[in-house]
């Protein structure tokens, strides 16, 4: 098939070309007011998100990595505690977990890609002390079956919905089910800002202070040191970015639903595949569709052929699972389900500057590779 349309991964300028007067606005506002950090900006973006999400406090912190750290911190974690996390995550959720001092015991994955409760479950020891569910692709695992591990066990739950913002489980939020949740907005995800970013929420009030000191310094509503703390805090300017695109967030994730819909419909009979589970294909899950992570059969081949047809993809986190970085020393590992993933993932073009065609094209070209053309 000679390449008649281009479909990048990911267009980072567009994000900004499609609302350029509004956020250049935005921007010049906050400099000329001279209101960088911690300013009205950022309180009102916290509070949007907190609205949004249906918690108690919200606060926005350096990058989702960050996130994280504070949360893991704020739940008292660190030096001998263990925490479980999926190895098929980004390297910052386990990072995160060895920043904060604990050790990270690395569990299996689903064939929704989502954490795999008994795997969880199997891997508690004498020193676990939480669960980091992580919210892959826009998706929220079975919290259910998540709490009562935790309950049973007695573990704190800290979610990483890095990748999660805006989908659902039973129709609750993701990152709003264990003792904090966190959020990214790195440009690329489901909400982004122009550079780095992150949130961390919580329903819990002693929670909720902590968060608060720790990402300033451990600085109270007074400006008083009362604990050790970070610089962590978004910027303003983000902030104000942030608050632009959240007027378009609810849309944004409608498209994202209607793309995920029509690759569906135009893929589910190939047999090679595994695809993500469709747009209200269950009634638990209400997916946003962050990455639309799909297995195939001679996955290499396939991307290569997709790349002849100009349309670009690529395997989720470099194509290794966390304990398969060998530089990190997590060893004595062995996740089947994990490893087969990775041997099958690969990401299809999926983002808000898609149009319906870009799909068909996408859809068109897989078929021709498995020589299921219709
Ligand atoms: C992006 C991401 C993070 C880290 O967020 P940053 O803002 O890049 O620090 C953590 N976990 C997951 C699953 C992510 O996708």
């Amino acid at each position: 098939m000679a390449s008649t349309r281009q479909v990048p991964f990911f267009n980072y300028r567009a994000l900004f070309e499609s609302q350029e007067a509004e956020i250049t606005a935005a921007v010049t506002d906050v400099m000329r007011r001279g209101a960088y950090i911690l300013q009205s900006d950022l309180t009102e973006f916290e509070a949007k998100l907190a609205g949004y999400l249906g918690v108690k406090y919200a606060y926005g912190v350096a990058d989702g990595t960050n996130a994280l750290i504070i949360a893991l911190r704020a739940a008292g974690i660190g030096a001998g505690d263990e925490v479980i996390v999926p190895s098929h995550t980004y390297v910052a959720s386990a990072a995160s977990i060895h920043f904060a001092g604990a050790t990270p015991v690395l569990v299996e994955c689903l064939d929704d890609h989502m954490i795999d409760p008994a795997s969880a479950r199997q891997a508690i020891t004498k020193r676990t002390k939480a669960i980091m569910p992580v919210q892959l692709n826009g998706r929220t695992a079975d919290m259910d079956a998540i709490m009562k591990v935790a309950v049973d066990h007695d573990l704190r739950v800290i979610e990483d919905a890095a990748q999660g913002l805006g989908s659902k489980f039973k129709g609750r939020h993701a990152g709003t089910f264990g003792a904090a949740g966190t959020f990214s907005f790195y440009p690329a995800k489901l909400l982004g800002c122009f550079g780095d970013g992150g949130g961390v929420v919580t329903n819990d009030d002693r929670m909720g202070e902590q968060l608060a000191l720790l990402r300033d310094h451990g600085r109270n509503s007074e400006g008083e040191v009362v604990a050790w703390g970070t610089n962590s805090r978004l910027d303003n300017i983000q902030a104000a970015i942030l608050n632009v695109k959240f007027k378009t967030f609810d849309k944004d994730l409608a498209t994202r639903r209607a793309l995920a819909a029509l690759y569906d419909e135009g893929l589910r009979d190939l047999g090679e595949l595994l695809l993500p589970p469709a747009p209200g294909a269950s009634a638990d899950h209400h997916d946003v569709y962050q990455n639309y992570e799909i297995e195939a059969e001679r996955r290499d081949g396939l991307k290569k052929h997709l790349e002849e047809c100009g349309v670009r993809t690529i395997v989720q986190f470099g194509g290794k699972a966390v304990h398969q970085y060998t530089g990190l020393g997590l060893t004595g590992y062995s996740l089947p389900r994990t490893e087969l993933l990775y041997r099958r993932a690969l990401l299809l073009p999926m983002n808000t500057s898609m149009v319906s065609d870009d799909v068909h094209y996408v859809v068109e070209c897989i078929r021709s590779f498995y020589g299921r053309g219709r």
